[in-house]
């Protein structure tokens, strides 16, 4: 049906990582969207279906052949403290295999409670699962691994939060669902074949071509998990993504940013933003990602101790040495990255304080993050601008700015290819997902629609994003987000 092709290994796993799970039959689903350029890069046809039966398949009401469903265990650091948790609300179809043998879980979310569910219902409120379809799609768009989004339907049923909500359930797309929190829950059943398996597993899924034979697996997953989780951080700080619930059970083995809740794009910078109602201290905010990536990877690192070495001390220092590399990779990455987006090429002793000078000029004044970039290349496109009309009180930085682009050795055409592949001309900025949330909370999805579109082409100049490039007025700024789970 539909091209499913489903090869599930996970449910191999001890049975201490999941439960076999059914899921809620809902009264009188509906279809609100089906992505249907990925479905067809996953070799997945719906087109084939009518509505109604688009809305059966993705409320859970009938499965594809194959699906053995079921819900995953796994713990986490919740703001600093652990939690054992799991699927509370999310269960797993299978693992669909594509034509080129690529391995994707595809899980529901909001589909009824699980024996992880705790207090909660299971459940799912439609503007939460179509905040995660847009952000989540914004991001694949702009080139950043992501978990995606197949599909959203609505179940007909009201979900109780603060006040009555529509019931939804999203159908998520990810390379896997194992977490940092997955080897956290292995290692607090104190079983180390626990965490064998879990590390055994992750390897043959993800990283079995990036480990040589002889090299201790332990010592190599960290180093592949470091990497990658240091590569999605500066991608986060280049478009100013703020993800708001980096707890440990919310970081993939992937490197798929994972599980979009109060997240958000910044729009005037400010390292301090924060936009979660559930974040009182700022523990998520803007510029302490990366330190927390790297205080989740400690975490991570403490699970693998004994596989590392057998010699406690020993595994303690090689891990320690591992995490503290951390801190000068990232820094020499984000200023590279930074460098693109400023159009810099080669190593210029003065260029880290170039851009902070940059940054702390743009919070001064409450400068967009994403348009003061755009508003850059802009002035090196079109040399008449150069008077830098445009980025009013930035003259002085913009001088020295030149004069530093004057010694890249490359055309200035160049530096502005390069800034706009980094600098994206459209983000799926708050304002205006909080507006089409609320038009599709009362039944009205045209707006949904039409940021989706715009959002799949976010490096394009195009006439038509202009809208939706402008910041918010003063009275349309959404300061809060909520999962609203
Ligand atoms: P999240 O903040 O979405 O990462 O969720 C944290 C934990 O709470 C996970 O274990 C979720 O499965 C669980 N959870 C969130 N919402 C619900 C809900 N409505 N019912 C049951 N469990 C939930
Ligand atoms: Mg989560």
């Amino acid at each position: 049906m539909c091209g499913f092709n489903f090869d599930t290994t996970y449910t191999e796993l001890p049975s201490q990582f999941f439960t076999m799970q059914n899921v809620d039959q809902v009264v009188s689903p509906k279809i609100v969207i089906v992505n249907h350029e990925l479905a067809n890069s996953l070799g997945l046809n719906f087109r084939e279906l009518n509505k109604s039966q688009q809305a059966q398949l993705f409320s859970g009401n009938i499965l594809p052949k194959g699906a053995k469903m079921f819900s995953q265990a796994y713990a986490g650091h919740q703001f600093g403290h652990f939690t054992m948790l799991g699927d509370g609300r999310a269960v797993v179809w299978g693992e669909h295999i594509t034509k080129d043998k690529m391995r994707f879980d595809i899980q529901f979310k909001g589909s009824g409670k699980t024996p992880y569910s705790r207090r909660g219902d299971g459940k799912a409120a439609l503007g939460p699962m179509l905040r995660e379809y847009i952000i989540s799609e914004a991001m694949h768009y702009l080139n950043i691994p992501t978990t995606r989004s197949l599909a959203v339907a609505i179940t007909g049923e009201q979900v109780m939060r603060e006040t009555p909500l529509t019931g939804a359930i999203l159908t998520r797309v990810a390379s896997s669902h194992i977490r940092v929190g997955t080897f956290e829950y292995a290692a607090a059943l104190q079983d180390r074949k626990l965490i064998k398996a879990m590390m055994d597993y992750s390897i043959n899924r993800h990283f079995l071509s990036k480990i040589q034979k002889g090299e201790n697996r332990a010592i190599s997953l960290i180093k592949i998990m470091i990497e990658s989780q240091l590569n999605l951080i500066v991608d986060w700080m280049r478009v100013g993504f703020i993800h708001g619930v980096m707890n440990t059970d919310n970081m993939a083995l992937s490197g798929e940013t994972i599980d979009f809740g109060p997240c958000a794009f910044m729009d005037n910078y400010d390292p301090n933003t924060v936009f979660s109602s559930i974040d009182r201290h700022g523990r998520y905010a803007f510029a302490n990602q990366p330190k927390i990536a790297q205080w989740n990877l400690a975490r991570f690192v403490e699970t693998l101790l004994p596989f590392i070495h057998q010699d406690v001390d020993k595994a303690i220092k090689i891990g320690e040495e591992m995490l503290n590399n951390y801190t000068l990779s990232y820094k020499k990455q984000w200023l590279e990255m930074m460098k693109t987006k400023i159009g810099l090429f080669g190593e210029h002793k003065d260029d880290e304080i170039l851009i902070n000078n940059l940054l702390s000029l743009m919070k001064n004044r409450d400068a967009d993050y994403t348009n003061t970039f755009i508003n850059l290349s802009e002035i090196l496109a079109d040399e008449k601008k150069i008077n830098l009309a445009n980025i009013n009180g930035l003259e002085s930085w913009c001088n020295r700015w030149k004069e530093r682009l004057s010694k890249n050795k490359k055309p200035i055409t160049e530096s502005i290819s390069m800034m706009n592949i980094s600098n994206p001309q459209v983000i799926p900025r708050n304002h205006k997902v909080e507006a089409a949330l609320l038009s599709a909370e009362e039944g009205n999805f045209g707006q949904f629609y039409d940021l989706l579109e715009i959002l799949k082409n976010p490096y394009k100049i195009n006439q038509k994003a202009k809208p939706f490039q402008k910041p918010p007025a003063p009275d349309e700024r959404v300061h809060e987000t909520f999962c609203g789970t």
